[in-house]
């Protein structure tokens, strides 16, 4: 019971502080703020789980908790933690999956850019369509004949 109490406390209190934070920043404001991301989300858990260790320390040491809830709210508490470190970890591959992702994205926007649009030029006068023609827009050659290359 003890446990669950504490528990409740311990969330409350960090949807208490993570709230205004959130919403302040949040108003008039078209960026996302840098704590509002997962990583940074995770972190601020994580550094609330700690704090909540610390307080636990205190309280067993200043004889204010029973030797049993002190325990077992650690034990919580290092659970809790581990699984923040996990989720963190996890959040850092993903972001490191999304930056290699993107790279190769804008790498392949680059290279879209540099190539001709090889599907569009007119086997008569060799003139670069722009856009995706059935006739060529100089001399009026059928050109559908070149189906377009991925
Ligand atoms: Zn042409």
């Amino acid at each position: 019971m003890f446990l669950v109490i504490g528990l409740l406390i311990a969330l409350g209190l960090a949807a208490f502080v993570a709230t205004p934070l959130l919403s302040a920043e949040g108003a008039g404001n078209s960026t996302l703020p840098v704590d509002v991301t997962p990583l940074g989300d995770l972190k601020r858990r994580r550094l609330v789980v700690y704090e909540n260790l610390k307080d636990l320390e205190f309280e067993h040491q200043a004889g204010k908790i029973a030797a049993q809830d002190y325990q077992s709210l650690r034990e919580n508490y290092l659970g809790e933690a581990a699984a923040l470190m996990a989720a963190t970890q996890e959040a850092e591959q993903l972001r490191e999956n999304d930056a290699v992702i993107e790279g190769e994205i804008a790498a392949r926007r680059a290279s879209r850019k540099i190539q001709p649009p090889q599907d569009y030029v007119c086997p008569h006068c060799g003139f670069e369509n722009p856009v995706p023609v059935k006739f060529c827009g100089e001399c009026g050659t059928r050109i559908t004949d070149h189906p377009r290359k991925p």
